[in-house]
């Protein structure tokens, strides 16, 4: 049963209306299964095998059939419509990235049902437009609500592609899934439906979970509740995905599903490595564009972020916000949004003054979980008045970080990661990493305005101030 509930996805049209009906539980099966499967011939050697009443209405393509009744609105030619999304989705995964058919996929049809649609049809989920299941024998089927599904063929074809990649995960037989890994299966849903659509259009009205809770670790997952932006968070993890595949294509995600492993993440690794990349890299490199939106398509992040700009959440995504001319002494980092293994803090610089500056950052010996062993990433991300931005590498181990702010720079942030063995989101309390900060400035540049704090002075000359707090330092290093 945990397996069954794992698989489960749901997609809701963003703009819909009555999402607040959603509970975010499982209970998309009120209408049971038989007791066995009904069959009934398809056309040529292909048999229909439901595990559901069979739908008065069929339509059957290469790959799929689908069922429908009299009791929602819905007719022939929108299932026709979702038949080809279907066909067309099926071709890019199988036939172009090398996924591979599952066993019944010779004999039997992928069923395909209308929820709610006659007696006996699987029902919707409350909230959602469709989803995947496997039924008792292992075999994939998908459940479309035609309500949420609406006229907007742009949303149908999303939809399809996405819960379609959902069967393709499964059709290897080879997905050894842990609740940590159920961000990896809506991710590369997110992606591969770019892939076969050839917009994204869909997939980014879900970054915002990422941009306002970017201190979650990458496998972050919760029920599903469309009124809960973070609940989504692990949709809007495609974005890491866009990069993986700009290292490996989009075979390397394919791979992920067809080879026997319990642990993908490590089997990326390599894929990776092979590539000459590194996981933790790429992953550092894509969080750390978040905060400017410099993707390839980052316009469109921007603009669809800036619909977002009022949300209470929009106060997460920034941790810290550093004072012009910086700071004087440690500081703890506040406790809300202290980063989980693979999750980052930054830590914005609105209005930064030039000059150099002394970056510490202190993380506490062990995590909240008493782990030891982790490892740090961090980032000076810079916009200059030109509009461009530079990203420079800081070594968090170190005790102390030089930067210096030019006299072009806009606005900075610096971002604090950590990674190291990812916990179960399932299971909390989940792991978080505290540290204290202080970024010092140990200089002013030529012919930059002078400061009324005299903060350089107050403690001595630049570093020879930061030397009094040494010791400290030292001792609250992690072994
Ligand atoms: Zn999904």
């Amino acid at each position: 049963m945990l397996a069954l509930l794992l698989t489960l996805s749901t997609l809701a049209a963003p703009s819909g209306d009555d999402l607040h009906d959603f509970c975010g539980t499982f209970r998309a099966q009120s209408a049971e299964y038989l007791s066995r499967p009904q069959i009934s011939p398809g056309s040529g050697d292909k048999e229909i095998v439901s595990w559901f009443e069979v739908g008065p209405s069929q339509l059957t393509s290469e790959h799929f059939v689908l069922h429908w009744g009299p009791d929602v609105d819905f007719d022939e030619e929108r299932g026709q419509f979702i038949l080809d999304e279907l066909e067309a989705a099926w071709t890019v995964y199988v036939d172009e990235f090398g996924h591979v058919e599952a066993d019944y996929a010779a004999t039997t049809y992928l069923n395909a049902y209308i929820a709610g649609s006659y007696a006996g049809s699987p029902e919707a989920h409350p909230g959602g437009t469709a989803y995947h299941q496997l039924d008792p024998d292992n075999r994939s089927y998908l459940v479309f609500n035609a309500e949420r599904l609406g006229g907007d063929t742009s949303w149908v074809r999303y939809v399809s592609a996405h819960e379609m990649y959902h069967a393709m995960q499964y059709a290897s037989d080879t997905w050894m899934q842990f609740p940590e890994d159920v961000w990896w299966l809506e991710a590369t849903a997110q992606s591969m439906s770019i892939r076969v659509l050839d917009d994204e259009t869909w997939p980014i009205t879900r970054i915002h979970a990422l941009a306002f809770y970017p201190h979650l670790s990458v496998n972050a997952a919760e029920s599903l509740d469309y009124d809960v932006t973070r609940s989504m968070h692990r949709y809007a993890m495609y974005l890491l995905v866009e990069e993986i595949i700009d290292e490996v294509g989009p075979e390397g995600i394919v791979e992920t599903f067809l080879v026997p492993n319990d642990d993908f993440m490590g089997q990326l690794r390599t894929s990776l490595a092979d590539e000459g990349a590194d996981l933790d890299r790429v992953w550092a490199d894509t969080m750390m564009r978040l905060p400017t939106w410099d993707f390839d398509n980052g316009e469109a992040y921007a603009e669809f972020m800036a619909g977002h700009a009022d949300d209470p959440e929009a106060a997460h995504q920034f941790a810290i916000e550093i004072p012009p001319a910086g700071s004087t002494g440690l500081a703890a980092a506040p406790a809300e949004t202290l980063p989980e293994a693979y999750g980052v803090n930054f830590l914005h610089w609105a209005d930064p003054e030039p000059g150099t500056y002394a970056l510490q950052i202190q993380f506490a010996a062990a995590g909240s979980q008493e782990t030891t062993e982790f490892g740090t990433v961090g980032r000076l991300v810079q916009r200059l008045e030109d509009g461009s931005v530079t990203y420079q590498d800081l070594d968090l181990d170190l005790t102390t970080n030089e930067i210096a702010i030019g006299t072009d720079v806009e606005e900075a942030w610096v971002m604090v990661g950590v990674t190291g063995e990812m916990g179960n989101p399932y299971r909390a309390p989940v792991e978080v990493f505290s540290y204290d900060w202080v970024a010092f400035r140990t200089a002013e540049l030529p012919g930059s305005e002078a400061r009324a704090c005299g903060c350089a002075a107050s403690g001595g000359a630049g570093l020879g101030w930061m030397l009094g707090f040494l010791p400290l330092i030292l001792a609250r290093r992690r072994a």
